[in-house]
């Protein structure tokens, strides 16, 4: 399966740190890329810049128009999947989700524009409160993970740098 994260509505002044951590967890929890619908080349860089030292090849595409991208994620054969709070509750479509072969995950800022809603496949809240993208992220990458048996949590990403996990202290090996 494919994961690709497209985040709306970023702004540079405000929304740097939490759109960085959007492009962090999905690489970190199996996505392959991120689009970015503002022309933000700082989080790009400092994403990239993440990926280049601990491995994989995760991307981030900076102003792109959601609408096009959607419009060719469909056309490929790929689904999308919008995370709000005003959705169906994951556990009830979970198990159509995990089939998809490429899918595209919405997630926003403030406000999306309301057409989202209506091209998505599923609007999907990870329960029906208001939290925060990275964490509906990060569920929604754990469950399709658990159900699909990928154990990216002891995954390798073959980086310069790699963690030996310990139960105390810090090793870091470096290639
Ligand atoms: N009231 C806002 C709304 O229109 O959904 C909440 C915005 S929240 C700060 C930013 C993003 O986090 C949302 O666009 C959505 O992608 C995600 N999000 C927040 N709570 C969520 C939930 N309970 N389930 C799924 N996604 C959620």
């Amino acid at each position: 399966m494919r994961i690709a994260v497209l985040r709306l509505g970023h702004r540079p002044q405000r929304d740097q740190r939490i759109t960085t951590h959007v492009g962090l967890t999905a690489r970190a929890l199996g996505a392959e890329g991120m689009l970015l619908t503002s022309n933000d080349t700082g989080i790009k860089k400092s994403i990239e810049s993440v990926t280049e030292v601990w491995g994989g090849s995760f991307y981030v595409k900076c102003g792109v128009s959601w609408k096009s991208e959607i419009a060719k994620w469909k056309e490929d054969r790929g689904r999308v999947c919008h995370l709000t709070m005003y959705g169906v509750n994951l556990p009830d479509v979970i198990h159509e989700i995990v089939d998809a072969d490429k899918l595209l995950l919405v997630v926003g800022a403030e406000k999306v524009p309301p057409d989202i809603y209506d091209l998505a496949d599923w609007n999907v809240a990870v329960g029906n409160q208001p939290h925060s993208e990275v964490a509906a992220l990060a569920v929604m990458l754990d469950r399709l993970n658990s159900l699909r048996g990928t154990d990216v949590l002891r995954a390798g990403f073959g980086g310069k740098l790699e963690i030996v996990p310990l139960p105390r202290g810090k090793r870091v090996l470096e290639r």
